[in-house]
């Protein structure tokens, strides 16, 4: 059958059974588990889909741990001087980190708004901790959801000299500039425009220049192979390491 035909015969397919047809394989492709070793748990095995849309070996079939929880665990092994007996603070604690974290020190301690999910509650845009308490603040996936810059001004209050700030974040490196527009309000609004629909913006590369604006240093721990095939982490994406200097 030449290619002309080819065409011809797959357009003609019903657009309802192409759109079937593809849904089909994709579920295949995501059922098919990677295998890859979880450095938070010790887990070997499959690593299963997850997220909005899923990615494909995103869990630990061990502990629920997702790629950003084993990068930040892999920065913490590979960093350990930095955060044994250190005074901790992990906002929005996540469930698979908060062993690891409490297993560094006894000084390690959870924060959120929600009184049922830490230890304290707190406002990250207004923290109610003495200035120079905190030696390490860990704070994943929250900048997009509240005012960022009032949230560096009080991690960079809180934190000692020398004190490190772990940030994640969802970023569009492609983008020169971080996406705000105050007229998305609405659920749907912001899971469309920003990818969830309780975030308030999407960062772009000039996050690097947001963070040293609240007088923070900046360095960047990346994932990168063999670690990323190893344990199963998103390729590139960083933790945004900031430092009260
Ligand atoms: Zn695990």
């Amino acid at each position: 059958m030449n290619q002309t035909i080819k065409k011809r015969v797959r357009d003609s397919t019903p657009t309802s059974l192409r759109n079937f047809r593809r849904l089909v394989i994709g579920l295949i492709n995501l059922s098919r588990a990677d295998k890859h070793k979880c450095n938070l748990c010790g887990y070997e095995g499959r690593f299963w889909p997850f997220g909005n849309p899923p990615r494909r070996g995103a869990t630990c079939g061990g502990c629920g741990s997702q790629e950003r929880h084993r990068l930040i665990g892999l920065w913490l092994a590979a960093n350990p001087e930095l955060v044994e007996g250190a005074k901790i603070l992990h906002f929005a604690p996540e469930a698979t980190l908060v062993h690891s974290l409490s297993a560094y020190s006894s000084c390690y301690r959870t924060a959120d708004l929600d009184p049922n999910v830490a230890d304290t509650v707190l406002d990250i845009e207004q923290i109610d901790l003495p200035s120079d308490s905190v030696d390490v603040v860990v704070c994943s996936h929250v900048l997009e959801h509240v005012d960022d810059a009032k949230a560096l001004r009080e991690i960079r209050r809180i934190l000692t000299r020398g004190g490190r700030a772990l940030l994640m974040f969802p970023i569009v490196e492609g983008w020169d500039r971080s996406y705000e527009n105050e007229d998305i309000t609405s659920p749907a609004d912001r899971a469309k425009h920003f990818g969830q629909d309780d975030h308030v913006r999407m960062f772009g590369r000039d996050v690097r220049q947001r963070i040293t604006d609240a007088s923070l240093d900046l360095t960047e721990f990346t994932a990168e192979e063999p670690d990323v095939s190893q344990y199963g982490l998103t390729r590139g994406e960083k933790v945004f390491v900031a430092v009260k200097p």
